[in-house]
């Protein structure tokens, strides 16, 4: 599986932005967030990109801000997860049958990446589907997520909309389920209740159980 550097550099702005934040928060991570993975599990969870003061500052996707704290709770109410999760990542959690990567693996200014970052960053999360050979479920986690899965199985956009629990057919084995992401924005302004999202993982499920 290819891994981004830490120091990758492909994204100019996202890399000037890493410099800032280096002399800002030298005790951060502060670099390309690799994934949490379980080579044999058969759902890949795919966010956005990692938040400035959670991923980034703690190496771990999705530990430190509020849509880890809403994600790693919905995956143990649901049987994905094992141990206790804390916030600076220096816990015992593991995930169990799944694994979670970013769409981009840098973290953009005000949670933004653009397009050609997007793209910069494919390649990178292609590989990291592929190296799940038991793969049966991908969960986007937003739009971005969802489009950048499609662009890494050369599928055509306008085929494949984005909607809340919406579900396609990557391939004949694996499918790509659609939520809303986790974020403190999506949850505060009630697009995303705890509701859509538990039934997002019990949707997962059953599609194992086919
Ligand atoms: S977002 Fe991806 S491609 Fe861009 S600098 Fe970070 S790791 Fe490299």
């Amino acid at each position: 599986m290819i891994e981004p550097d830490k120091n990758c550099s492909k994204c100019k702005r996202l890399k000037k932005f890493r410099d800032i934040n280096i002399k800002q928060y030298p005790n951060w991570f502060n670099g390309a967030v690799p994934s949490i993975i379980n080579k044999n599990s058969e759902i890949l969870i795919v966010g956005l990109a990692p938040g400035l003061n959670g991923a980034n500052k703690t190496g771990r996707p999705f530990t430190g801000d509020y849509a880890g704290l809403t994600l790693f709770h919905t995956l143990k109410k649901h049987g994905l997860l094992k141990g206790h999760y804390k916030e600076d990542g220096n816990d015992n959690l593991t995930l169990k049958n799944c694994s979670i990567t970013n769409a981009v693996r840098c973290v953009p200014p005000k949670n933004l990446p653009k397009s050609d970052e997007i793209k910069n960053c494919e390649n990178f999360l292609k590989s990291t589907i592929s190296y799940h050979k038991n793969l049966r479920v991908i969960v986007a986690l937003g739009l971005i997520s969802h489009k950048s899965i499609i662009a890494t199985f050369n599928l055509k956009q306008k085929d494949f909309k984005f909607g809340h629990s919406n579900k396609y057919n990557l391939t004949e084995k694996i499918k790509l389920l659609d939520s809303y992401h986790c974020s403190r924005y999506n949850i505060n302004t009630k697009r995303l209740s705890q509701k859509m999202f538990d039934e997002i993982f019990i949707e997962t499920k059953k599609i194992l159980l086919n």
